[in-house]
């Protein structure tokens, strides 16, 4: 560690300290439930899991009448099971009836997530569970190689200046907005990465890995050395991973959060995502019975935050489905596990032969193919598709056919599949890059388009 990082990480201390350390004390508690043996873990998450459901009976409206008298331990689990699933529609109606009457309106922190699927959405959090996500933030880091105080570079659309710029600087964050991703300011992007020094790298994998192919263009990772970079806010998809890890030399790490509920899953040096129960009670259920889903091993994904008292989050469904892994990690941590996360249940196609094409499946038709710097699926009809890609100078005929042949093979002979080039694809309002889009209704829910 250098001086200024020596001294930033110092700054962190002090700041931290007199405030009484909640960051730091956090830390030390999430870094405990991650070395418990699991039936400790378990007994220590229904005692926070009593007290949460204690605390929204008290103070939340909505859960008055729905949580018994008396709740322990030993109940807490069950108590939970006979709650509603709450999402964010359902929050957003009747949004009063979530925030907890235990703190005055001005001392709960306001969170915004950006509505990359069109639907913005407010919450409030108390000021310890805020100060959780921070810890999370360096503990989940540390899984990566990142101290406190180390220079990394966050690529993501602002849309107000999320921390005060103090925690910025003691941080040492530099947050660069990748708007417009042609090659002119792809290189501007890369110049102002290596001009910061950073170390780690924290972006969308469809953005980090158009960076990284343009390092790999231009000869090679070596004067761009990084440690790591983490993955955020889209599905990984394997051809990505690689890309990233060739272009800036480095491991990717897969960081699964949401901004309303804190972190969720984190990939650990194995790679392999382990689920955050040192913060969130997790349920992973069986898709609703009689979809296509119900016959494959995704589950959806329900979490609780055990620490939000500002606006208690108790079994609320994420939009993602998720595999779950078995057996342990070779890492030591006896955490559970994801295989993957699949993405929202919007990022996938049916097929009229019932099957569902995803993002990760879609994937394996472009993850060798160079000539390719972007591509999207559209599904137009039920059994009609566009495939658009933005080429690199090197697409050619070879290309077109190899991804024709591959998308057959994948959508079967009765698909009508049509290829066309195009110079740059839209991002969704956040930012991020939508792999699949569908301008087909599907079950009757308004297309996302
Ligand atoms: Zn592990």
């Amino acid at each position: 560690m250098r001086g200024l990082e020596r001294a930033r990480a110092l700054g962190f201390s002090v700041v931290d300290g007199l405030r009484g350390s909640p960051v730091r004390r956090q830390i030390a508690e999430l870094d405990a439930v991650d070395r418990m043996a699991p039936a400790e873990r378990l007994r220590w998450q229904r005692e926070r899991l009593a007290e949460i459901l204690a605390h929204a009976r008290d103070t939340t409206p909505f859960y008055h009448d729905r949580i018994p008298p008396r709740v322990d331990a030993q109940t807490a689990p069950e108590v939970l099971g006979s709650l509603p699933i709450i999402d964010k529609r359902l929050i957003k109606d009747r949004f009063d009836e979530f925030v907890s009457a235990a703190f005055r309106r001005v001392a709960l922190v306001e969170g915004h997530t950006n509505g990359s699927t069109g639907a913005p959405f407010a919450f409030y959090m108390n000021r310890r569970r805020r100060d959780r996500v921070r810890a999370e933030t360096l503990f989940f880091g540390r899984w990566t190689g990142y101290r406190v105080g180390e220079p990394h570079v966050f690529l993501r659309l602002l849309f107000w200046h999320p921390k005060p710029v103090v925690a910025r600087l003691l941080e040492n964050q530099l947050i660069l907005e990748p708007r417009g991703l042609g090659s002119v300011e792809i290189d501007r992007l890369l110049r102002r990465i290596r001009r910061s020094k950073a170390v780690t790298l924290i972006g969308y994998p469809s953005v980090l890995a158009l960076l990284a192919r343009r390092r790999l263009e231009a000869g090679g990772p070596e004067s761009l050395p990084m440690r790591s970079a983490i993955s955020i806010g889209e599905i990984l998809l394997p051809g990505a991973r690689e890309t990233i890890e060739r272009g800036f030399g480095c491991p990717v790490f897969e960081r699964y959060s949401a901004t309303e509920v804190g972190y969720i899953a984190h990939d650990c040096e194995h790679h392999r995502l382990h689920m955050n129960v040192g913060s969130l009670w997790f349920e992973l259920l069986p898709p609703d019975s009689g979809t296509v889903e119900a016959q494959s091993s995704e589950r959806r994904i329900v979490v609780t935050d055990l620490f939000n008292y500002g606006m208690p989050f108790l079994r609320y469904e994420l939009a993602d489905r998720v595999r779950p892994d078995e057996g342990a990690c070779s890492c030591g941590r006896t955490s559970p596990l994801l295989r993957s996360v699949l993405g929202r249940v919007s990022d996938r196609i049916t097929l009229p032969d019932r099957r569902d094409i995803e993002a990760t499946g879609l994937g394996g038709i472009f993850y060798d193919l160079s000539a390719i710097r972007q591509f999207q699926l559209v599904q137009t009809a039920p059994d009609r598709y566009a495939i658009v890609v933005v080429p690199e100078p090197t697409f050619d005929d070879e290309t077109r056919r190899t991804i024709l042949r591959r998308a057959h093979a994948l959508f079967g002979d009765r698909a009508t599949l049509e290829l066309s080039l195009v110079e740059r694809i839209a991002p969704l309002p956040a930012g991020k890059h939508a792999y699949i889009l569908s301008t087909v209704d599907r079950r009757g829910e308004s297309s996302p388009l």
